[in-house]
């Protein structure tokens, strides 16, 4: 078994070896800019339940816990800034290695850390509109609503619901975003899996669709995961550990 610095080692010659680098991240690259990922241990699902779509849509009560949810998760979202593990990455694609990032997540911290090839598989939190006259919301729009204590966010316009541009539990993929990150899965050589329990389908399948097609993987979670068993480099230690110290050996080996 390798140690912290020889998976470091590994990892260096595999980046700066690899032609086409693809990073698929989760809840738990953003957990270091204090956003709470849904499974760890005080993560969201340890306080809130899932809300289907179907619930959002048809159950008042559903939509109320929904929205309980989202003014927790919003509150931190506004004011998280990208930590180390989003400006290595960020760094990696302008140094030419990383090519895109597929992620799980709707925090834009990967875009606000300098990434510019970013796939967002789950939409995200910026926007929302009414499902029946399409009116347009911000998110800050909302969040003050909720801070006001509204418990039900319906348009102003025609009292329809609001529903922010995210995917819920039971929503299809975006097709156009879904179809771009399994060629992405399919084209790499190698592959980063950040911060993600693997256990959201159908996002969970890209690094599986990457193994399949040949790449290698190297994990990086703080537990573990049923699918560790592909990892050819696994690391259960913090994203922005990992990365700085990945960073600093690619920029020692280019001074
Ligand atoms: P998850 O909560 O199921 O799993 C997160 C994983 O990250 C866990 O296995 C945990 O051990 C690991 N982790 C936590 N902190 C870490 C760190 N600092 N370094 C390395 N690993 C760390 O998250 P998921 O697999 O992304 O699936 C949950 C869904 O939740 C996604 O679809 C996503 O859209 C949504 N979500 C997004 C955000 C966000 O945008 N920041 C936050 C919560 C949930």
């Amino acid at each position: 078994m390798l140690n912290y610095q020889e998976k470091i080692t590994k990892t260096f010659e595999l980046v700066v070896n690899s032609k086409f680098l693809v990073a698929f991240t989760g809840a738990g690259v953003s957990t270091e800019s204090g956003i709470p990922d849904f499974r760890s241990k005080n993560g969201l699902w340890s306080r809130f339940r899932v809300v289907t779509l179907q619930e959002f849509l048809f159950d008042k009560e559903a939509r109320k816990e929904f929205w309980r949810m989202r003014k927790e998760l919003i509150g931190q979202l506004i004011k998280a800034t990208p930590n180390k593990a989003h400006l290595c990455l960020a760094e990696l694609e302008k140094m030419g290695f990383l090519k895109y990032i597929i992620t799980q997540n709707i925090d834009r911290l990967h875009q606000l850390a300098g990434s510019q090839r970013v796939v967002e598989l789950h939409g995200n939190n910026q926007e929302a509109h009414c499902l029946n006259c399409k009116k347009k919301y911000s998110i800050d729009d909302i969040y003050e609503r909720l801070i006001k204590n509204e418990e039900d966010i319906t348009c102003y316009l025609c009292k329809g619901i609001i529903k922010p541009k995210i995917v819920f539990f039971g929503e299809a993929m975006p097709q156009k975003e879904m179809s771009f990150a399994i060629e992405i899965a399919n084209k790499c050589d190698l592959m980063f899996v950040i911060g993600s329990s693997l256990q959201v389908e159908p996002a969970a399948s890209i690094p599986r669709i990457a193994y399949h097609s040949g790449a290698k993987l190297i994990f990086i979670n703080k537990t573990e995961t049923e699918w560790d068993f592909m990892a050819e480099v696994l690391f259960h230690d913090s994203a922005g550990k990992v990365m700085t110290d990945l960073l600093d050996m690619i920029k020692s080996s280019l001074r």
